[in-house]
């Protein structure tokens, strides 16, 4: 355990308080430091809005095999990250090991669903090509159209709400303290990060700042050039349903697909809740959630399983996927010491949350990332920020 220089301050401050903040200042707590996390409204974040897929296998893609790395070690230490967090905070978090099928609606989609299997295949991952007729077998509702799918039984799902709920809860069981408030600026002592100062001018010291705030990472003032992450925002919108009691018979576990090129995916929770994702858009920090966005969503979900304009449409919101230029997230030690980055997890942050929180605590108590997270440094990126920081509005 690290003792703090600063007698007031913390040993180390989170800035942003989405799920990737709340994990790493949890972990932080547990190995003994003095852990804060700032945030005006710590629990929320695209954690709100996203489905919560766990899907290592199923979100694979081509020159993401480093990625593929990462994502299957955290996926690996999620029932038992699960069972601990729920333990802690005595909340439930949704976990649900019910697997995932993959289907294709035409001959299109088919030849690209197939090609997805051999690239699992090739990368050594658990899938079975199933016809159409068995992809209905174990899920009636699809549609009599649907032409083949995958089943991959290791891809399972968490409520992120939940989640996020259960990590704010374990933070303050372990004695984090929260200050919610925004953070205008970094501060930097020296040659050294040493805190952080909120809107209406409280600093807040601290031997460690890790920046997570999500879509907003690149954003705050007082991080010098060569530090600042290439973090952007992908915008998605998604919509909620409610399959009425009983819940059973409608979908039994996670059903994806690629409907004329694009991506939907409908994620059965236990409680009846029916998540239908996603739209993935470069449209800035805007969280606008559009006609043509719920009208693409509902027409393919409509497509692959007919039965979902019964449901009642409950909700619908939109979130930013905060992103780097590679899809990957940044973990670690930037150009200013003192100062770690734990952002850019873009489509797979709740997956990744497990072994974020893992990796930043051993970082942060002077150790070594595990294998899987070395090549993830802030340092692959050679100073781009300028440019990024400039091309932001206001
Ligand atoms: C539509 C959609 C669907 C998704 N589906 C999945 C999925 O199925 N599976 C999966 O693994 N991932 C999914 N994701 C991705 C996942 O939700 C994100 O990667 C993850 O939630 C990012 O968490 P974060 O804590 O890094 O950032 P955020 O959730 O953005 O949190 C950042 C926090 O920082 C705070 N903050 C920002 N600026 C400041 C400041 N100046 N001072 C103080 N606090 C600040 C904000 O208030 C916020 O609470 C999805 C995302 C979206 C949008």
């Amino acid at each position: 355990m690290r003792s703090s220089r600063n007698g007031n301050g913390s040993d180390v401050l989170v800035i942003g308080g989405g799920i990737i903040g709340l994990v790493t200042a949890w972990r932080a707590a547990q190995r003994g430091l003095r852990t804060a996390v700032a945030d005006p409204e710590p629990g929320g974040g695209a954690a709100r809005v996203a489905a919560g897929m766990l899907a290592a296998v199923t979100e694979l893609h081509y020159g993401e095999q480093l990625l593929l790395g990462l994502n299957l070690a955290s996926a690996a230490r999620y029932p038992a990250f699960a069972a601990e967090l729920e333990a802690a905070s005595g909340l439930e978090t949704g976990f649900r090991a019910c697997g995932t099928l993959a289907v294709a609606l035409d001959s299109d989609d088919r030849a690209h669903l197939r090609d997805l299997h051999a690239l699992q295949r090739r990368s050594g991952l658990e899938s079975e090509w199933l016809t159409g007729r068995e992809c209905r077998r174990l899920e009636p509702m699809l549609a009599p159209g649907v032409r083949g799918g995958l089943r991959v039984d290791g891809d399972h799902q968490i409520d992120p709400r939940r989640l996020a709920a259960a990590l704010l809860t374990a933070c303050e069981r372990a004695g984090v303290v929260f200050h919610r408030g925004r953070v205008e600026r970094l501060s930097v002592a020296g040659d050294r990060a040493a805190g952080a100062v909120l809107a209406g001018g409280t600093e807040l010291a601290a031997d460690q700042v890790v920046l997570a705030a999500g879509s907003l990472s690149g954003r705050l003032a007082g991080v010098p050039d060569e530090a600042v992450p290439p973090v952007r925002p992908v915008k998605g919108q998604v919509l909620r349903l409610t399959v009425p009691a009983p819940y059973a018979p409608f979908l039994s576990r996670t059903v994806r697909a690629l409907v004329r090129g694009s991506h939907v995916y409908l994620v059965p929770r236990e409680n009846g809740e029916l998540v239908v994702g996603a739209t993935s858009e470069e449209t800035g920090w805007d969280t606008t959630v559009t006609a043509g966005g719920v009208y693409e969503l509902l027409r393919d979900a409509h497509e692959l399983v007919p039965g979902i304009t019964e449901l009642p449409l409950t909700e619908t919101l939109a979130g930013l996927r905060p992103t780097s230029p590679d899809n990957a997230p940044l973990l670690g030690p930037t150009a200013l010491p003192g100062l770690h980055l734990a952002t850019g997890h873009h489509r797979n942050g709740v997956l990744l949350t497990p072994i974020t929180g893992d990796v930043m605590a051993e970082l942060l108590t002077g150790g070594e990332p595990p294998e899987p997270a070395r090549p993830f440094t802030p340092r692959r990126f050679p100073s781009p920020a300028v440019s990024v920081r400039q091309e932001q509005p206001a």
